[in-house]
C-alpha cells in the first residue's frame, strides 16, 4: 500500500478492507478481532452489527481467546488446533475456496472449521 511519503506498507487484507470501508486509519497497535475466530475471513461491514470484524487491543483478544477456547489447551473442536503448518494451509485454502465459490455461508464455514457435516445431528 503507497505511503503519503513514498514507501509501501504491507499489510494484511482484512485490516486494509476495514480501513477502506470505514474510512477509518487504524492506529498501528489497534488489533483488528473476528468474532467469528476464522483467521482468514474478511467479512468486514461497516455495520458493526453484522461486521466479523472489529477494533480491539491484545488484551481483548487475550481474553476472548480464552472464554472462547481458542488456546492450545482448550477443550475445542478446531481443526486447526494440532495440525501441521501444511495441514492448516490445506484448510484455510479449503475455506477460502468455499468462500470464493459459494459466498459465506455459516454452516459450510462451521463444517469446514470443525470437520462437522452440516447435517450431522448435534446433541442440543
Ligand atoms: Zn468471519
Amino acid at each position: 500500500m503507497p505511503q503519503p511519503g513514498g514507501g509501501q506498507r504491507a499489510m494484511r487484507p482484512q485490516r486494509w478492507l476495514y480501513e477502506h470501508l470505514t474510512g477509518t486509519a487504524l492506529h498501528p497497535s489497534t488489533l483488528l478481532l473476528h468474532a467469528c475466530d476464522v483467521p482468514l475471513c474478511v467479512h468486514v461491514d461497516v455495520d458493526q452489527a453484522v461486521s466479523h470484524l472489529a477494533p480491539g487491543t491484545h488484551r481483548g483478544n487475550m481474553l476472548e481467546r480464552v472464554q472462547r477456547g481458542r488456546h492450545r489447551n482448550g477443550a475445542t473442536a478446531i481443526r486447526m488446533a494440532g495440525l501441521k503448518r501444511s495441514e492448516r494451509v490445506a484448510l484455510s485454502r479449503e475455506l477460502r475456496a468455499a468462500f470464493r465459490d459459494h459466498g459465506w455461508d455459516a454452516a459450510a464455514i462451521r463444517a469446514c472449521r470443525t470437520g462437522i457435516a452440516s447435517d450431522t445431528p448435534t446433541l442440543w
